[in-house]
């Protein structure tokens, strides 16, 4: 891009408009020039939100100008517990100022030591399960590519099955399980040894949806390889908020065990409670073999990432995948913060139930006063409309109002909402209002 064509939208100081949201472009304060110049034109969000962001408190962000937004983004489900929350924030503080250690590798350190420690009492115990915790570098992605890597050395098989509209990250082998065909061009290279398979409902309830899988895994003429793993969402955060049912997320894992096939859920989104359990596969009952976590796990939008292998799949050999930063202490000292802060009974999972009563409500009311559909489950839904346009129209009548709320779906067809799950009920209404009253100003009536 040249100089002429760069967009800019730096403003003159002495305009006398005041802040008002999406104004940002003319409000005093906002230089976006370097951002424009500089930065690689493969920023996104940016051009959904354009206006530069400095402070942010529990469910609201706000621009340099002073402009206030309320958050139903929430880092993309890697703010849970909202923005700097205070009794998160607090024992970091002192951690910094204590000359805690800040890198570390894969080395014993106490920050680390209580996580686990906490995850392992507050998280495991009380929900039956053993699995070993691997630090496969800080990224949703860096779990999802060592479970990949793990399955495919214990089965010694090289086949992976992924499902349509999944999305598992950017890296090879994560983009190579994930469906969107805009991304998936964008590695340059053939991705191969995967296939994917129809999730729950494709067919609109019209075909049994495992009947050809099980029919395939069951002949040896069928032509396609035992896979070393299945790997799944149970509402897919990118590809449009689909939910699977529990009843499809059991056959799933029964026809996994069946076929000596290693099921993965890819939790990265959906879990830390934003179905409304800490894992968002407790509802169906489901033990998967490898589980991976990220965005929330920190508790406070830093990095960090696990990924669960129960321990008999613990076949690695010591380094046999590593990575520089594995050891992010100042993520271990939040991560334990928020698991200690809200995952020691039930109450915390209650009111993230519901809030999404609520929320679901509310959006429902909204889908059906303009033809659409509500999606997903948890504080993890949204409203598919019936033109693919109108989810962005919407989301950017939001952002006028003073609402962050993303799109997502194969076409950016539905209107995604993911709200802090600390939010209060007074936020939560004001958030659906925006939204109705967006829905509204684009669609009429
Ligand atoms: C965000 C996400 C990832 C990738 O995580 P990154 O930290 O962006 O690499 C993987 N799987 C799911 C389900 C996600 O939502």
């Amino acid at each position: 891009m040249t100089a002429t064509t760069t967009q800019t939208t730096t403003i003159d100081a002495t305009d006398p408009e005041p802040a008002k949201p999406g104004a940002g472009a003319t409000a005093a304060g906002l230089d976006t020039r370097i951002f424009e110049e500089r930065e690689s034109q493969v920023r996104s969000y940016s051009r959904s939100w354009p206006t530069v962001f400095s402070r942010a408190k529990g469910p609201r962000v706000f621009a340099e100008d002073g402009t206030a937004y309320l958050d139903f983004f929430a880092g993309a489900g890697a703010l849970n517990y909202g923005h700097n929350n205070a009794e998160i924030i607090k024992p970091l503080i002192e951690y910094l100022t204590g000359d805690g250690i800040m890198h570390s590798l894969d080395m014993y350190t106490t920050a680390k030591r209580d996580f686990l420690s906490s995850f392992t009492k507050l998280v495991l115990e009380p929900r039956g399960m053993d699995y070993k915790v691997m630090f496969p570098g800080p990224t949703g992605t860096n779990a999802v590519e060592a479970a990949l890597k793990l399955a495919r050395k214990i089965t010694g098989r090289q086949h992976v099955l992924s499902f349509t509209n999944a999305f598992h990250g950017m890296t090879l082998g994560s983009l190579s399980v994930t469906g969107n065909s805009m991304k998936r061009m964008g590695a340059g290279i053939p991705l191969t040894n995967t296939s994917k398979i129809p999730y729950d409902d494709y067919f609109s309830g019209s075909v049994d949806d495992f009947l050809w899988l099980e029919r395939v895994l069951a002949d040896s003429g069928s032509g396609v390889d035992k896979p070393a793993a299945i790997i799944v969402e149970t509402v897919q955060g990118e590809g449009g908020l689909n939910a699977a049912r529990a009843e499809w997320l059991r056959a799933l894992s029964e026809l996994c065990r069946e076929h000596d096939i290693l099921l993965i859920v890819d939790d990265v989104q959906a879990g830390c409670g934003r179905t409304g359990t800490f894992f968002s596969f407790e509802e169906a009952g489901i033990v998967p073999d490898i589980v991976c976590l990220s965005k929330s796990l920190s508790g406070s939008g830093q990095p960090l990432a696990v990924t669960l292998l129960r321990p008999e799949l613990d076949e690695w050999s010591p380094g046999e995948h590593n990575g520089t930063f594995r050891g992010n202490n100042p993520a271990f000292v939040t991560g334990r913060a928020a698991l200690d802060l809200y995952w020691g009974d039930d109450a915390f999972a209650a009111s993230v139930r519901e809030r999404s009563a609520e929320l679901h409500a509310g959006l429902g009311r909204i889908a059906e006063a303009h033809g659409g559909t509500l999606r997903g489950r948890g504080l993890l839904c949204g409203i598919a409309f019936p033109d693919d346009a109108t989810a962005g129209a919407v989301s950017r009548a939001a952002f006028e109002r003073g609402l962050l709320v993303e799109t997502s779906g194969p076409e950016s067809e539905v209107l995604k909402t993911m709200p802090p799950l600390t939010i209060t009920p007074a936020e939560l209404a004001e958030g659906i209002d925006i939204i109705e009253q967006s829905a509204q100003h684009v669609l009429g009536n």
